[in-house]
């Protein structure tokens, strides 16, 4: 099946999103490492000083101020990502992609004294080491994981050519093996997050489409039967703990019967979709839901809503289908579409299914009284 541009724009998304979440739950534990690096470094440089040091580490502690650094920058991002919340994800990936380029570049400072310095046999097994887990850390943003390791495999480089008694052959060959195992390994890795986040994204996709079939209406593509009862029980719920009024409107297409018989099932279709499309433009989008009851009756929750605020929207309903003004020439009432509506206010005391039997009624009266209007219930 090709790749749609919107679904290869919403991978690239999620992509984004998920390195950026990735990033915030795997940068402290390697943010850990270079921490207690440094600490082992500062401590072998103290029980061990450096034999032959450059000029400026004499006058200056420069290894300690680098170690210091790293130190200071690792606790101190980890200290911020522990703090923070998740949904800062985007902001902290970026102060911590930040925190490890200038953690690099510390590191490659380091490393260029202690080569300067002789003390090779360290360097080479310790920058595997973080390059590695940083591999580790870092394998699904390459941008992130080239600025933190590129330094470290310069600054490595560029020694063995300054100071060519370090240039063996094997040395060499040891360099070029360790970038081919870094870069297949990356790859490797990096194709099992994409994989994991594309199956991910199309079982979202087959959940929506779920949800979808269950809850929606294939013709109109409003809420179904089935829907409008959980979210009428779950408003009804909300009603009791705060006391807000809710109200309800059932509508039953007049003489729809008719309709189909003159102008065919397919044109009777036609006019249900127009009319569900006419009663969500009548109703506030965020909280009303309108709701295909069965076959021609729709019915429409409306919480927050008075009996005076439900019989607005009744009003609205019958005006905006007159103004629609579908031909309905076996229709006695009009010669156009018109619908019969019953208005319920919820009481205390009352349940679900007597609150919709009472919309009921009212609808029964609105028929009764001659169609093309609005009753509300009563008891009498
Ligand atoms: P009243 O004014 O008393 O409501 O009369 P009515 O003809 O509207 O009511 P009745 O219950 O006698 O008929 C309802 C009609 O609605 C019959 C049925 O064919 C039609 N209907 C129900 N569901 C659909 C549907 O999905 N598509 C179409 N085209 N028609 C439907
Ligand atoms: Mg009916
Ligand atoms: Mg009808």
């Amino acid at each position: 099946m090709p790749v749609r541009r919107s679904d290869s724009l919403n991978l690239d998304l999620r992509l984004k999103t998920m390195r950026q979440r990735a990033i915030t739950v795997s940068g402290p534990w390697f943010l850990w490492i270079n921490l207690l690096f440094s600490l082992f470094i500062l401590g072998r440089h103290y029980f061990s000083p450096l034999e032959k040091t450059i000029s400026l580490t004499d006058a200056f502690p420069v290894l300690e101020i680098l170690m210091g650094l790293i130190l200071a920058i690792s606790s101190s991002t980890i200290f911020i990502l522990r703090m923070a919340y998740d949904q800062h994800a985007e902001w902290l990936s970026k102060l911590l992609s930040g925190a490890l380029i200038a953690i690099s570049a510390l590191w490659m400072g380091c490393f260029y004294l202690l080569l300067a310095s002789g003390d090779s046999r360290i360097v080479f097994p310790f920058a595997a080491l973080l390059i590695f887990t940083a591999l580790i850390s870092l394998y699904f943003d390459g941008r992130v994981l080239l600025s933190f390791t590129l330094p470290i495999w310069v600054v490595i480089l560029f020694c063995n050519f300054i100071y060519p008694s370090d240039l063996t052959l094997l040395n060499a060959l040891l360099y070029l093996l360790l970038a081919g195992l870094f870069e297949s390994g990356r790859r490797i890795l990096r194709s099992w997050f994409v994989l994991a986040i594309r199956r991910e994204q199309e079982n979202r996709v087959l959940i929506k489409q779920l949800q979808d079939l269950a809850n929606l209406d294939p013709l109109t593509g409003i809420a179904n039967r089935r829907s409008f009862h959980l979210l009428l029980d779950k408003a009804m719920q909300r009603q009791q703990q705060c006391h807000t009024p809710l109200s309800l409107v059932m509508l039953d297409v007049d003489y729809f019967k008719k309709y189909n018989d003159h102008y065919g099932h397919q044109a009777g279709d036609e006019c249900l979709v127009n009319i569900a499309q006419c009663l969500v433009a009548a109703t506030r989008s965020t909280q009303d839901v309108v709701a295909r009851f069965g076959g021609e009756e729709f019915i429409i929750l409306l919480p927050e809503a008075t009996e005076q605020q439900a019989i607005e929207v009744a009003e609205r309903i019958r005006q905006k289908l007159q103004a629609l003004a579908i031909p309905h020439v076996g229709s006695p009432v009009t010669g156009y579409v018109t619908t019969s509506m019953g208005i319920a206010n919820l009481r205390p005391e009352t349940t679900s299914t007597r609150l919709i039997a009472q919309a009921d009624a009212a609808l029964y009266k609105a028929k009764k009284h001659g169609r093309n209007q609005w009753q509300t219930f009563s008891d009498e």
